[in-house]
C-alpha cells in the first residue's frame, strides 16, 4: 500500500496533477483492463501515458518496480553474501549479492561488474555501509548493476531502515511445512538420478514380482521408467534437499538422457553451481524427519542473458 501511495504522489508531482486525479485514472485503467493488473501496474501505465519516466530519478526502495532502468537508490547493506564465481558457456566470472534497506523497504542488489565486486572483495564496501547506486536497472524485484552503473559509499546516515524481510522474499531458514515458495539460490550438490517403474496407462507406481510388473488397476503392464533427481540447494541462509520428478526434470534435460551415464554425468557437472529460482512445496521427509522441497519449477538465472541485457542499457 505504501508503495502505491508513494508512486501516486510521485506521478502527481511530476505531472502537475492532484493525487486524487491520478488515483482516479489508475482505477479507470484498472477497470478497463478488467482488473487483470495490479494498482501498481496500472499506475505505471498511467505514468507512461503522462510521459513520465523514472529514469535518472532518486527513488526510495518501495518505489522500485520490475523493468525500471537508470534508477538511483541509497540504502544500507543489511545482508552481504559471499562473492561467487561461476563458469557458464566458456564465460568465467563473478557475481556478488547484497540486500539494501532504506526507511521504506529492502531489496536485493546483484553486482556483475568486476570493479564493483572488487569493492566488496577489498573491504571498501561492507556489511552495514550506506551505499549509493546510480544507473541501476530492476528486474524480478532486484536491482542489477552493470559496468555502466555507479556504486559507491554514501555519506548519508540511515538510522531506521526497514530490515524485516519483505513478504515476497522467502528464505530457506524461514520456510514452513506446507508452504509453497520461490527462492533464489545455488545448486551445491547433485545426486545420481534414481529410477522407478510406473504403469504406462495411469502413471502409478507398479509392483514387480519375478520381472512381471503389475498395476493395481491395469494388471500386467510393460512399465515406463521415471526419474527422480535429488539435489542440495543453498540460498545463503540454509541448505535444503530438493526432490525433482519427471515433469520438472524434462525442463532441464530429456529424461531419457539421464539413463545414459555419460550424458547424466555431464548434466550433473553443468547443473552443479547453477544459480536458479526454485519454486516448490515444502514437505517433511518422513524417513529423515527433515524438511525438503518438492520442485514445481526450476528456472535458471540466465547469466548470459542478464549480461547482454545490461550491456545494451548504456
Ligand atoms: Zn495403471
Amino acid at each position: 500500500m505504501q508503495n502505491y501511495d508513494l508512486l501516486i504522489e510521485r506521478i502527481a508531482k511530476s505531472a502537475g496533477l492532484e493525487k486524487e486525479e491520478v488515483g482516479r485514472r489508475v482505477e479507470a485503467k484498472k477497470a478497463k483492463l478488467s482488473g487483470l493488473i495490479s494498482k501498481e501496474g496500472a499506475a505505471q501505465i498511467i505514468a507512461a501515458e503522462l510521459g513520465i519516466n523514472f529514469e535518472d530519478q532518486d527513488l526510495k526502495i518501495s518505489e522500485l518496480m520490475s523493468g525500471m532502468k537508470r534508477v538511483n537508490v541509497i540504502g544500507k547493506i543489511i545482508n552481504l553474501f559471499p562473492v561467487r564465481e561461476y563458469s557458464k558457456n566458456g564465460r568465467e566470472g563473478k557475481v556478488a549479492n547484497f540486500v539494501i534497506a532504506d526507511e521504506t523497504g529492502n531489496t536485493r542488489v546483484v553486482l556483475w561488474d568486476v570493479n564493483h565486486i572488487g569493492l566488496i572483495e577489498d573491504g571498501t564496501i561492507k556489511q552495514d555501509d550506506v551505499i549509493e547506486i546510480k544507473n541501476g536497472s530492476t528486474r524480478d524485484n532486484e536491482i542489477h548493476l552493470s559496468g555502466f552503473s555507479e556504486l559507491k559509499k554514501s555519506a548519508e546516515v540511515l538510522d531506521s531502515v526497514k530490515s524485516e524481510r519483505m513478504v515476497s522474499e522467502e528464505s530457506l531458514d524461514k520456510v514452513l511445512q506446507g508452504q509453497s515458495v520461490r527462492i533464489r539460490g545455488v545448486v551445491v550438490q547433485v545426486f545420481q538420478p534414481r529410477f522407478y517403474s510406473v504403469c504406462p496407462e495411469c502413471g502409478k507406481k507398479v509392483v514387480s514380482t519375478d520381472e512381471v510388473f503389475n498395476c493395481g488397476e491395469h494388471g500386467v503392464v510393460v512399465p515406463k521408467e521415471r526419474a527422480i533427481l535429488n539435489f542440495v540447494f543453498d540460498d545463503g541462509t540454509e541448505t535444503m534437499r530438493i526432490v525433482m520428478f519427471s515433469d520438472q526434470i524434462s525442463c532441464l534435460i530429456p529424461e531419457e538422457d539421464l539413463k545414459d551415464a555419460e550424458k547424466a554425468a555431464a548434466f550433473r557437472d553443468d547443473f552443479l553451481g547453477t544459480e536458479i529460482y526454485l519454486s516448490g512445496n515444502v514437505k517433511r521427509n518422513q524417513l529423515f524427519n527433515n524438511l525438503e522441497i518438492v520442485a514445481s519449477g526450476v528456472e535458471k538465472v540466465d547469466v548470459d542473458k542478464l549480461i547482454s541485457e545490461l550491456d545494451s542499457e548504456k
